[in-house]
């Protein structure tokens, strides 16, 4: 049986701008042929099955004809997979969107087309333009600025000064001057406000704003470069004060998260959210210990201890993993207390169904192991890693509490791409660097070299042990108030404002 095509926009790059339906058909996608201005965060929702068929073209290499294309969107849906074409923007805008459905449509084959949101409405919203605004623009004319080379684009500029709606040009950078040209020659007003939106809702999103006659020079300044809107209309007046994006706190800064994949999402999100333009680098991943005899003997006699204290979500995981595999459940647990040392491991053990008992006012070892020694009249179970801090454990044996302090994971150091990485660290590409735990420094250290060059970037620690295992590498540290990725994340943002 034959499969199915869909063509879907994929907007204009912020992957919050996918629709709904766009990133339904995504997730259900077999094949998945794609275009060079589809983003990266965008492709990352493409699930991990699917084949991915790359047809945009990269720099210095040629793009897929065009009647390549069609051809293997037929061949993938003549084969019987579900297909899911993905274009950047709105398929249907400047996007050939129109003939490949046609070539579909005369083979007699399924199709269907989700919308995209279009970058050349939403690329000037991000810059702070409406496309209409009642008091300078009733309508909007959406062109394309794209020529033959060295040609000038035809385009019947009279009709468009006259129509004295917002006018935005796609495809335009390398036609800018002859796009200024004509517009003036037509009789447009050299002052008109105009500007220049590049890699728009995009993190490195930037503005050119000039009036109509200045725009090719200022955004020469600025090397403005593809993909940009140029947008010419009054209302480009008003970008100043409705830039809200470039005004986000960590709009145009770089920073890396190191955390370990399955946890780094909340941390990037935030971050994202916030404008700034996130790399993921998981340089530790956590093993659980197997078999851990020590955990499976002691949860055989859980009755014996008082409380089970958990330093990690790692760590909730391995007791839970284990405990799965003795056939028990959480009624194993019956009386006994459990501690944790902050929130997000409460939030692991909070998943299970179970409550902490005991989180101490600051999230971290030395303070669990004096709440918990303060707290405790019996014995302490501890399932945490391999290298856990010392600092919990001398709490407890300074007040005389007796413990079992059982290592339930480890922390594995790997990163395939460490030599790219300092390269980039190198070169002053990231402002910021996050570390969530000790070992995170200790993983990003040994994946990037100990002798690498640390002074071009602040690494933003959560904790006190964290920031002291960054010191020890001479990176200048900022430490978060308490040792959340709430807090983590709004250092960050006061780092920013403070500048
Ligand atoms: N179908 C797309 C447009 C494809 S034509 C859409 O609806 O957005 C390609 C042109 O779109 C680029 O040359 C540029 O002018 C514009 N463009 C696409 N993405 C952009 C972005 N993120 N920021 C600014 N312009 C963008």
């Amino acid at each position: 049986m034959a499969g199915k095509v869909t063509l879907v926009g994929a907007g204009p790059g912020d992957p919050g701008l996918l629709t709904v339906k766009g990133r339904q058909a995504l997730e259900r996608a077999e094949v998945v042929i794609y275009d060079r201005l589809v983003s990266p965060a965008v492709l990352e929702m493409i699930p991990a099955a699917a084949r991915r068929i790359d047809v945009g073209k990269e720099a210095g290499r040629h793009p897929v004809p065009q009647a390549q294309i069609n051809e293997i969107l037929l061949e993938e849906a003549q084969a019987g997979h579900r297909v899911v074409r993905l274009k950047g923007g709105d398929p249907f805008v400047f996007g050939r969107g129109g003939e490949e459905l046609e070539t579909l449509a005369r083979a007699g084959l399924d199709f269907e087309e989700v919308p995209g949101v279009t970058s050349a409405v939403a690329a000037a919203a991000y810059g702070g333009i409406p496309v209409t605004h009642r008091d300078y623009a009733s309508s909007l004319h959406i062109v394309t600025g794209h020529a033959r080379e060295g040609s000038i684009p035809d385009i019947d500029f009279e009709a468009l000064v006259r129509t004295r709606g917002t006018l935005v040009f796609l495809m335009g950078v390398t036609a800018l001057s002859a796009i200024v040209r004509g517009l003036l020659s037509a009789g447009m007003d050299p002052d008109t406000p105009a500007a220049m939106v590049e890699r728009g809702t995009l993190p490195g999103q930037r503005r050119c704003s000039a009036a109509l006659r200045a725009l090719p020079e200022r955004a020469a300044a600025m090397g403005i470069c593809s993909p940009a809107l140029i947008v010419v209309g009054g209302v480009c007046s008003l970008a100043d004060e409705l830039c809200w994006f470039e005004r986000l706190p960590l709009h145009g800064k770089r920073a890396l998260v190191t955390r370990p994949k399955a946890r780094a999402g909340t941390l990037s999100d935030r971050l994202r959210d916030l404008g700034a333009e996130v790399a993921e680098f998981p340089c530790i991943r956590t093993e659980a210990v197997s078999p851990c005899t020590a955990m499976e003997a002691a949860l055989g006699q859980l009755a014996e201890y008082e409380w089970l204290g958990f330093t990690s979500a790692a760590g909730v995981e391995a007791f839970w993993q284990c405990l799965r595999g003795l056939g028990r459940d959480a009624r194993a647990l019956g009386d006994v207390k459990l501690a944790v040392i902050g929130p997000a491991t409460g939030e692991a053990l909070e998943a299970r169904g179970l409550t902490a008992d005991l989180i101490p006012d600051v999230y971290d070892a030395a303070r669990m192991g004096e709440a918990l020694a303060k707290a405790a009249v019996g014995k302490v179970l501890l399932l945490r890693a391999e290298e856990g801090s010392p600092a919990l454990t001398d709490a407890l044996a300074a007040a005389g509490v007796a413990y079992d302090d059982i290592p339930v994971y480890r922390t594995i150091y790997d990163n395939p791409r460490s030599a790219q990485l300092r390269e980039e660290l190198e070169a002053g590409r990231f402002d910021f660097v996050t570390f969530t735990s000790a070992s995170t420094v200790r993983g990003f250290v040994s994946a990037v070299g100990r002798d690498a060059d640390f002074s071009k970037f602040v690494g933003l620690c959560i904790g006190a042990q964290t920031a002291g295992e960054a010191e020890k590498h001479h990176i200048s540290v900022k430490i978060s108030e308490k040792a959340t990725i709430d807090a983590l994340v709004e250092l960050a943002a006061d780092e920013e404002k403070r500048k």
